[in-house]
Protein backbone atom coordinates (compact mmCIF):
# COMPACT_ATOMS: atom_id res chain seq x y z
CA UNK A 1 0.00 0.00 0.00
CA UNK A 2 0.94 3.47 -0.47
CA UNK A 3 2.07 5.25 2.72
CA UNK A 4 2.94 8.87 1.43
CA UNK A 5 3.10 11.67 3.31
CA UNK A 6 4.54 15.32 3.41
CA UNK A 7 5.42 16.19 7.07
CA UNK A 8 6.91 19.09 8.71
CA UNK A 9 10.69 18.59 7.19
CA UNK A 10 8.63 19.65 3.82
CA UNK A 11 5.98 22.10 5.14
CA UNK A 12 7.72 23.76 7.79
CA UNK A 13 10.51 26.17 8.19
CA UNK A 14 11.08 27.75 12.15
CA UNK A 15 7.73 29.31 12.70
CA UNK A 16 6.64 29.58 8.90
CA UNK A 17 4.11 27.45 7.03
CA UNK A 18 3.86 26.65 3.43
CA UNK A 19 0.76 27.59 2.00
CA UNK A 20 -1.35 27.76 -1.30
CA UNK A 21 -4.00 29.59 -1.15
CA UNK A 22 -6.18 32.18 0.72
CA UNK A 23 -9.98 32.41 0.21
CA UNK A 24 -14.09 33.29 1.62
CA UNK A 25 -15.53 29.79 1.81
CA UNK A 26 -19.22 29.09 2.17
CA UNK A 27 -18.69 26.38 5.35
CA UNK A 28 -20.18 27.03 8.61
CA UNK A 29 -22.10 30.06 7.16
CA UNK A 30 -19.16 31.51 5.38
CA UNK A 31 -15.21 31.38 6.81
CA UNK A 32 -11.70 32.80 5.77
CA UNK A 33 -10.03 30.00 4.96
CA UNK A 34 -5.88 29.42 4.45
CA UNK A 35 -5.34 26.61 2.06
CA UNK A 36 -2.12 24.88 4.26
CA UNK A 37 0.16 21.61 2.64
CA UNK A 38 1.19 19.18 4.67
CA UNK A 39 -0.38 16.10 5.96
CA UNK A 40 0.76 13.06 8.53
CA UNK A 41 -1.90 10.46 7.25
CA UNK A 42 -2.60 9.70 3.50
CA UNK A 43 -6.47 8.94 3.03
CA UNK A 44 -8.17 7.50 0.29
CA UNK A 45 -10.48 9.81 0.27
CA UNK A 46 -8.37 13.12 0.49
CA UNK A 47 -9.65 15.69 -1.93
CA UNK A 48 -6.55 17.32 -1.91
CA UNK A 49 -3.71 15.06 -2.33
CA UNK A 50 -1.85 16.70 -5.02
CA UNK A 51 -0.79 20.19 -3.07
CA UNK A 52 -0.63 17.44 0.08
CA UNK A 53 2.19 15.64 -1.97
CA UNK A 54 3.79 17.91 -4.15
CA UNK A 55 4.44 20.89 -1.57
CA UNK A 56 7.27 21.86 -4.18
CA UNK A 57 5.00 22.82 -6.78
CA UNK A 58 2.41 25.12 -5.14
CA UNK A 59 2.83 28.30 -2.66
CA UNK A 60 5.22 29.62 -0.70
CA UNK A 61 6.21 29.82 3.32
CA UNK A 62 4.10 31.98 5.37
CA UNK A 63 4.96 33.64 8.67
CA UNK A 64 2.22 33.04 11.02
CA UNK A 65 1.62 37.23 11.28
CA UNK A 66 0.63 36.68 7.60
CA UNK A 67 -1.59 34.23 7.54
CA UNK A 68 -3.75 35.82 10.48
CA UNK A 69 -3.76 39.46 8.96
CA UNK A 70 -4.75 37.60 5.66
CA UNK A 71 -7.72 35.69 7.01
CA UNK A 72 -8.68 38.86 9.33
CA UNK A 73 -8.53 40.60 6.04
CA UNK A 74 -10.90 38.22 4.55
CA UNK A 75 -13.28 37.42 7.40
CA UNK A 76 -13.76 41.39 7.58
CA UNK A 77 -14.35 41.92 3.42
CA UNK A 78 -17.28 39.44 3.55
CA UNK A 79 -18.25 39.71 7.07
CA UNK A 80 -17.50 36.48 8.35
CA UNK A 81 -17.21 35.47 12.15
CA UNK A 82 -14.77 32.27 11.77
CA UNK A 83 -11.33 31.59 10.17
CA UNK A 84 -9.45 28.84 9.42
CA UNK A 85 -6.61 26.52 8.42
CA UNK A 86 -7.76 24.07 5.77
CA UNK A 87 -6.14 21.92 3.05
CA UNK A 88 -4.03 19.85 4.74
CA UNK A 89 -3.38 19.02 8.19
CA UNK A 90 -3.18 22.69 10.19
CA UNK A 91 -1.14 20.91 13.62
CA UNK A 92 1.57 19.52 11.53
CA UNK A 93 3.87 22.85 12.59
CA UNK A 94 2.57 23.10 16.14
CA UNK A 95 4.35 26.61 17.19
CA UNK A 96 3.27 27.99 13.55
CA UNK A 97 -0.15 27.15 14.41
CA UNK A 98 -0.12 28.38 17.72
CA UNK A 99 0.90 31.82 16.94
CA UNK A 100 -1.96 32.05 14.51
CA UNK A 101 -4.42 31.46 16.51
CA UNK A 102 -3.07 33.62 19.43
CA UNK A 103 -2.33 36.90 16.21
CA UNK A 104 -6.13 36.17 14.95
CA UNK A 105 -7.14 36.58 18.49
CA UNK A 106 -5.13 39.91 18.78
CA UNK A 107 -6.22 41.19 15.86
CA UNK A 108 -10.07 40.38 16.32
CA UNK A 109 -11.39 38.71 19.50
CA UNK A 110 -14.45 38.35 18.24
CA UNK A 111 -13.23 35.79 15.36
CA UNK A 112 -13.57 32.03 15.81
CA UNK A 113 -10.64 29.90 15.23
CA UNK A 114 -11.82 27.14 13.71
CA UNK A 115 -9.24 24.30 13.99
CA UNK A 116 -9.97 21.12 12.12
CA UNK A 117 -7.44 18.40 12.44
CA UNK A 118 -7.18 14.29 12.42
CA UNK A 119 -6.32 14.95 15.59
CA UNK A 120 -3.34 12.87 15.47
CA UNK A 121 -0.80 15.38 16.97
CA UNK A 122 -3.09 16.12 19.46
CA UNK A 123 -3.34 12.15 21.06
CA UNK A 124 0.58 12.28 20.62
CA UNK A 125 1.38 15.49 22.61
CA UNK A 126 -0.46 15.87 25.96
CA UNK A 127 1.02 19.73 25.82
CA UNK A 128 -0.76 20.06 22.35
CA UNK A 129 -4.63 20.49 23.93
CA UNK A 130 -3.39 22.13 26.81
CA UNK A 131 -1.63 25.07 24.92
CA UNK A 132 -4.70 25.51 22.89
CA UNK A 133 -6.55 25.57 25.85
CA UNK A 134 -5.32 28.69 26.74
CA UNK A 135 -6.98 30.37 23.88
CA UNK A 136 -10.71 31.50 24.40
CA UNK A 137 -10.83 31.96 20.25
CA UNK A 138 -10.87 28.47 19.30
CA UNK A 139 -13.01 25.39 18.48
CA UNK A 140 -11.63 21.73 17.21
CA UNK A 141 -13.31 20.04 15.13
CA UNK A 142 -11.88 16.49 15.27
CA UNK A 143 -12.34 14.80 11.98
CA UNK A 144 -12.45 10.53 12.35
CA UNK A 145 -12.30 8.61 9.21
CA UNK A 146 -13.32 5.53 10.08
CA UNK A 147 -15.27 4.19 12.92
CA UNK A 148 -12.86 0.96 14.33
CA UNK A 149 -9.20 -0.08 13.89
CA UNK A 150 -10.24 -2.71 11.61
CA UNK A 151 -9.66 -0.87 8.31
CA UNK A 152 -7.77 1.87 9.71
CA UNK A 153 -4.66 1.62 7.83
CA UNK A 154 -6.80 0.89 4.47
CA UNK A 155 -8.01 3.84 4.67
CA UNK A 156 -6.30 6.32 6.05
CA UNK A 157 -2.88 4.69 5.05
CA UNK A 158 -1.21 4.69 8.39
CA UNK A 159 -0.87 1.93 11.09
CA UNK A 160 -4.32 1.34 13.02
CA UNK A 161 -2.62 2.08 15.93
CA UNK A 162 -2.85 5.44 15.38
CA UNK A 163 -6.97 5.31 15.96
CA UNK A 164 -6.09 5.07 19.01
CA UNK A 165 -4.42 8.06 19.18
CA UNK A 166 -7.43 10.45 17.57
CA UNK A 167 -9.37 8.53 20.83
CA UNK A 168 -6.68 9.73 22.98
CA UNK A 169 -6.95 13.38 21.22
CA UNK A 170 -10.50 13.51 22.14
CA UNK A 171 -9.51 12.34 26.01
CA UNK A 172 -6.76 15.20 26.13
CA UNK A 173 -9.55 17.68 24.57
CA UNK A 174 -11.83 16.87 27.09
CA UNK A 175 -9.95 16.63 29.97
CA UNK A 176 -8.17 20.35 29.36
CA UNK A 177 -11.53 21.97 28.47
CA UNK A 178 -10.64 22.62 25.06
CA UNK A 179 -13.94 23.59 23.18
CA UNK A 180 -14.30 20.51 20.12
CA UNK A 181 -16.35 18.43 18.20
CA UNK A 182 -16.19 15.06 16.52
CA UNK A 183 -16.86 14.67 12.59
CA UNK A 184 -16.90 11.38 12.07
CA UNK A 185 -16.86 9.90 7.82
CA UNK A 186 -20.46 8.84 7.45
CA UNK A 187 -19.77 6.07 5.13
CA UNK A 188 -17.33 4.12 7.70
CA UNK A 189 -19.05 5.14 11.18
CA UNK A 190 -19.32 2.57 13.28
CA UNK A 191 -20.90 1.96 16.81
CA UNK A 192 -17.48 0.98 18.46
CA UNK A 193 -16.43 4.16 17.72
CA UNK A 194 -19.72 5.59 19.55
CA UNK A 195 -19.36 3.91 22.27
CA UNK A 196 -15.50 4.67 22.61
CA UNK A 197 -16.37 8.07 22.55
CA UNK A 198 -19.44 7.62 24.78
CA UNK A 199 -17.11 6.25 27.73
CA UNK A 200 -15.00 9.56 27.65
CA UNK A 201 -18.51 11.44 27.64
CA UNK A 202 -21.84 10.84 26.91
CA UNK A 203 -22.08 14.81 25.79
CA UNK A 204 -19.74 14.07 23.11
CA UNK A 205 -21.75 11.47 21.15
CA UNK A 206 -24.62 14.32 21.49
CA UNK A 207 -22.39 16.84 19.30
CA UNK A 208 -21.10 14.43 16.42
CA UNK A 209 -21.10 15.86 12.81
CA UNK A 210 -21.67 13.12 10.23
CA UNK A 211 -19.10 14.07 7.32
CA UNK A 212 -20.18 12.94 3.76
CA UNK A 213 -17.81 11.84 1.43
CA UNK A 214 -17.60 13.61 -2.28
CA UNK A 215 -16.63 11.51 -4.78
CA UNK A 216 -15.02 13.51 -7.00
CA UNK A 217 -13.41 11.43 -10.16
CA UNK A 218 -9.69 11.66 -8.48
CA UNK A 219 -11.22 10.38 -5.52
CA UNK A 220 -13.21 7.95 -6.55
CA UNK A 221 -9.65 6.57 -8.64
CA UNK A 222 -7.73 6.45 -5.36
CA UNK A 223 -10.17 4.68 -3.65
CA UNK A 224 -10.78 2.24 -6.04
CA UNK A 225 -7.02 1.88 -6.10
CA UNK A 226 -7.59 0.94 -2.60
CA UNK A 227 -10.77 -1.50 -3.28
CA UNK A 228 -12.87 0.93 -1.37
CA UNK A 229 -15.44 1.43 -4.30
CA UNK A 230 -15.85 -0.67 -7.16
S1 LIG B 1 -6.32 13.79 7.30
FE1 LIG B 1 -7.37 15.20 5.89
S2 LIG B 1 -5.71 16.24 4.77
FE2 LIG B 1 -4.83 14.44 5.75
S3 LIG B 1 -4.87 12.86 4.17
FE3 LIG B 1 -6.73 12.64 5.44
S4 LIG B 1 -8.31 13.83 4.36
FE4 LIG B 1 -6.31 14.48 3.54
Amino acid sequence: MTTAAVTEDYVCQGNQRKYYRFRADRFYGGIATADCMGCNMDCAFCWSYRTRLHPEQFGRFYKPIEVARRLVNIAHEHDFRGVRISGNEPTLCKQHLLEVIKAVGELDPDLLFMLETNGIKLGEDETFPEELSRYSNVHVRLSFKTGTAANFELITGRPKEWFELQLRAVEHLHAKRVSFHVAIVADYAHEYLIERLRAVSPGIVERIEYEHLQLYPHVRQRMKERGLVS
